[in-house]
């Protein structure tokens, strides 16, 4: 078995999903192909949503409507028949039908995931209606039947192989099948997703559950890059990662892979490609156990980070002193990424301030607290590289006149943290380019 995941892009113009039937129908090997919905889709949901939570209803009817003429277009440029034609027509008459009802439903959260899981019923289904003009054999599975989040929103990865494998027991002569990325059910059996960007992870846990020979993540980028092309000239696909390192490049800002997509890969040990739909013979990034080569591989940055120091001459000696700082945090359910500490203070930063006023007023009682907000983690990523030779000589060489505010080392083999404040970044990356990787900008 093998898993293909094609996303928003890959699938939003017609031609692409004609290109996506080529690469699907390449070998003998049975498949599951996931997919998202079409790019722009879920962003316009979202906001048909959010003007209903606003009960701006004929602002949502607007939207509706874009959206619908948009599928309309696509679906006479996707079908050449007659009889194909007029079955999507029927498909985007149930799924507009459906929203335009909800104009009149009044709001909820679960109305919400309702209408953000119509993105990937409609690609997929449209989807389904092309191979089937194209004599494609092929079965859609719905995703709402076999992937489930229990209480706290964590994928039940156990009965997701359960349902998943009795559902292809079903149909054991079939190559091919078809399924929605992003959408599952919830503990309380309604519909849900696996967050902005989950199809990703839908792939991965559709690959473990079916002990898959690959997942592979198809977009419009030729694998993950070993830094960020928008502010770094001549970057470089990297040809191979282990599961630590993608995992650290996929958290600190490698926008191609969601984050959480790692773990059942690197659990089940399933392979994971990603892979250019717009360059198919490229050979893109594949991440498995091994990392292939030691030394840096990658430079990836996260931006809107907060830095926190903790200054107490209290902490001198004391025990037990990191442990009443982190219950703060952990009270307001904010997660810690980087921790310096030094005899009478600790530095530690976070991605999420929501409860910035609440924690500070809590840390107040250890000691003085300052607070840096719009800082950048720029984290060097590498199997091993804090044993490699010259590593931490060749960063600081690279960025002699960068104020650094924090440094992560030994933390992970894998990864080096330096935060510097956000005005630095593309600085910090490009000179880190240069003397990491060679590269002039
Ligand atoms: N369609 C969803 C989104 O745009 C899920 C995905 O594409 O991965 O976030
Ligand atoms: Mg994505």
């Amino acid at each position: 078995m093998k898993v293909m995941k094609f996303g928003g892009t890959s699938v939003g113009k017609p031609e692409r999903m004609f290109e996506i039937a080529k690469l699907i129908t390449g070998d003998d090997e049975q498949k599951i192909v996931v997919l998202s919905a079409l790019s722009g889709t879920t962003n316009s949901l979202t906001e048909i949503s959010s003007c209903l939570a606003k009960g701006e209803r004929a602002a949502a009817k607007q939207h509706i409507d874009a959206l619908e003429q948009h599928y309309q277009n696509f679906i006479i440029q996707l079908l050449k028949t007659e009889e194909a034609y007029i079955k999507a027509k029927s498909v985007l008459a149930e799924h507009f039908e459906f929203l335009n009802i909800i104009l009149k439903i009044s709001y909820s959260e679960a109305l919400n995931k309702d209408i953000l899981a119509q993105g990937e019923l409609l690609s997929t289904k449209l989807f389904a209606l092309y191979l089937e003009e194209q004599k494609i054999d092929h079965v859609w599975l719905p995703a709402l039947d076999f992937m489930t989040i229990d209480m706290v929103d964590e994928p039940q990865i156990g009965s997701i192989k359960v349902k998943l494998t009795q559902l292809l027991n079903r149909h054991k002569e079939t190559k091919l099948f078809v399924t929605q990325g992003y959408i599952c059910r919830n503990a309380k059996g309604e519909v849900d997703n696996l967050k902005r960007g989950g199809s990703d992870y839908s792939a991965s846990l559709i690959a473990a559950a079916t002990n898959a020979s690959v997942c592979e993540i198809w977009s419009d980028i030729d694998g993950m890059h070993n830094s960020d092309p928008r502010i770094v000239n001549n970057t470089k696909p990297i040809e191979q990662l282990s599961f630590e390192e993608a995992a650290e490049l996929a958290y600190f800002g490698a926008k191609i892979l969601h984050p959480a997509s790692i773990w059942p890969a690197q659990y089940f040990n399933i392979p994971v490609k990603l892979l250019n739909t717009l360059q198919p013979s490229a050979r893109g990034t594949l991440i498995k156990s091994e990392a292939g080569s030691v030394g840096v591989k990658a430079v990836a940055a996260k931006d809107y980070i907060t830095a926190i120091k903790i200054k107490s001459s209290r902490m001198l000696l004391a025990y037990g002193f990191l442990r009443k700082i982190f219950e703060v945090f952990e009270k307001y359910r904010t997660s810690i990424d980087m921790v310096t500490t030094s005899e009478v203070a600790v530095s530690l930063t976070i991605d999420n301030d929501a409860y910035l006023k609440e924690i500070i007023k809590e840390l107040e009682l250890f000691g003085t607290v300052e607070v840096d907000t719009n800082q950048t983690i720029v984290s060097i990523v590498g199997n091993e590289i804090t044993e490699t030779k010259d590593v931490l000589k060749k960063i600081f060489e690279a960025i002699p006149d960068i104020p650094v505010r924090m440094v992560s080392y030994g933390g992970s083999r894998h990864n080096i943290s330096l935060l510097v404040s956000r005005e630095y970044k593309e600085q910090t990356m490009q000179q880190l380019n240069a003397g990491l990787f060679g590269e002039v900008n």
